[in-house]
């Protein structure tokens, strides 16, 4: 049997969450910390949180990508509380993987009866009729709340101030009041991960990306599946909530966020039947933790023993299948093969 360690994951967001939620699962003494009141306040609230593993994506990160779906097919048989949206996306006029099995061709006809509410119709689309979405928030206080039943110790309101290193191990994690001492430390934080690695003496290539949401009330289902064309990029997040994602363009003037959200609102309301009884609830800019080459660093840092690190982009789509893997890095200390690619290490080649 492998040992009981003392693990702390700092970050409550999708990443943290998904972490804490399979290292639950593997008879660890783990604690979960974050900064804010509940779990998933980062940017992860403002994710548009589609499952979609259909971009395109070098080799050596695809075999992540492609088993997202079957993952999270695994979780909402554990959780069926999860509610998953399964009913695919539509994209016309934006580039598409069509290799994928899932991904087919389907006729204007064939779009009219998925989207009655559409006003003007593409001659054809591409229907990834397997992929989904969550709501993210939903997911990650399940994830959390999971973890918890089965015994990690959660942290809120607690802001992990610098992390405590002995000769090239960290021991543990400083906190406004007071110290929690570890084996294994996780950081899940996001945007917020190469400040705190700073004082180890660390480089961790992640830039903020910032990326626009917009919510708007509407008064019934208008949009069924997701979808994704060269107008808007847009899906209900419950009956009456439909999002939108925008790319960001710049910080003010006609495209500052608050600009490019109305227009998108705009959009809708144009594009859809019954799209002028939409209500604008909010635009926001979520800062997405962009790592250099744009895919998921992870795994133990190879210069300081005990530190983790588990940051990336799309880690909607990713932090199922990541998470599981961590887990077993941590747990039976070994390195797993289909996490090789994500290593640092790749950031800084050997002059051998
Ligand atoms: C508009 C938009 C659309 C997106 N669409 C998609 C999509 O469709 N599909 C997809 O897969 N991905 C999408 N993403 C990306 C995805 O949302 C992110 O990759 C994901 O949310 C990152 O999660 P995280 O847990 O790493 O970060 P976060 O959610 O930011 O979590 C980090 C946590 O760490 C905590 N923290 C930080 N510092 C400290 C500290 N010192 N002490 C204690 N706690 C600390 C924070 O409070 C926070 O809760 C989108 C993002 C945006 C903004």
């Amino acid at each position: 049997m492998t040992k009981k360690q003392k693990v702390v994951i700092v970050g409550a967001g999708i990443v943290g969450a998904s972490i804490a939620y399979n290292l639950s699962k593997k008879n660890q003494d783990v604690t979960l910390v974050d900064s804010h009141s509940k779990a998933g306040c980062g940017v992860t609230a403002n994710s548009f949180a589609w499952i979609n593993p259909s971009g395109r994506v070098p080799d050596n990160f695809q075999h992540l990508y492609s088993r997202s779906l079957a993952e999270y097919h695994v979780l909402e048989k554990e959780i069926p509380e999860l509610n998953i949206d399964w009913n695919g996306s539509l994209t016309w006029g934006n580039l598409v993987n069509i290799n994928k099995p899932y991904v087919e061709k389907i006729t204007r006809q064939q779009v009219l009866d998925l989207e009655p509410h559409l006003k003007e119709y593409p001659k054809e689309a591409l229907y990834a009729f397997k992929e989904g979405a969550v709501d993210p928030n939903i997911l990650t206080n399940l994830l959390v709340k999971k973890a918890q039943e089965n015994g990690v110790n959660i942290l809120f309101d607690t802001k992990v101030t610098h992390i405590k290193k002995e000769d090239a191990k960290v021991v543990g994690i400083h906190i406004l009041k007071g110290f929690i001492e570890s084996d294994v430390i996780v950081l899940a934080t996001g945007t917020a991960l190469p400040e705190l690695c700073k004082p180890l003496n660390l480089d961790v290539p992640v830039e903020p990306s910032p990326s626009i949401i917009i919510r708007m009330k509407s008064p019934k289902k208008l949009i069924h599946t997701l979808i994704s064309n060269s107008r808007f990029e847009a899906r209900q997040l419950s009956d009456t909530t439909i999002i939108a994602a925008e790319d960001y363009l710049d910080d003010h003037g006609e495209n500052g966020p608050e600009e490019v959200g109305k227009r998108a609102f705009e959009t809708l309301r144009s594009d859809l039947k019954e799209g002028e009884h939409l209500q604008l609830e909010s635009i926001k800019v979520g800062m997405r933790p962009m790592p250099k080459d744009g895919y998921p660093i992870v795994g133990f840092h190879d210069q300081v023993k005990g530190l983790y690190l588990a940051v990336m982009h799309s880690a909607i789509t990713l932090s199922p299948v990541i998470s599981r893997l961590i887990a077993k890095e941590i747990v039976d200390n070994v390195q797993v093969e289909d996490l090789e690619s994500c290593r640092i290490s790749r950031f800084y080649p050997l002059n051998d």
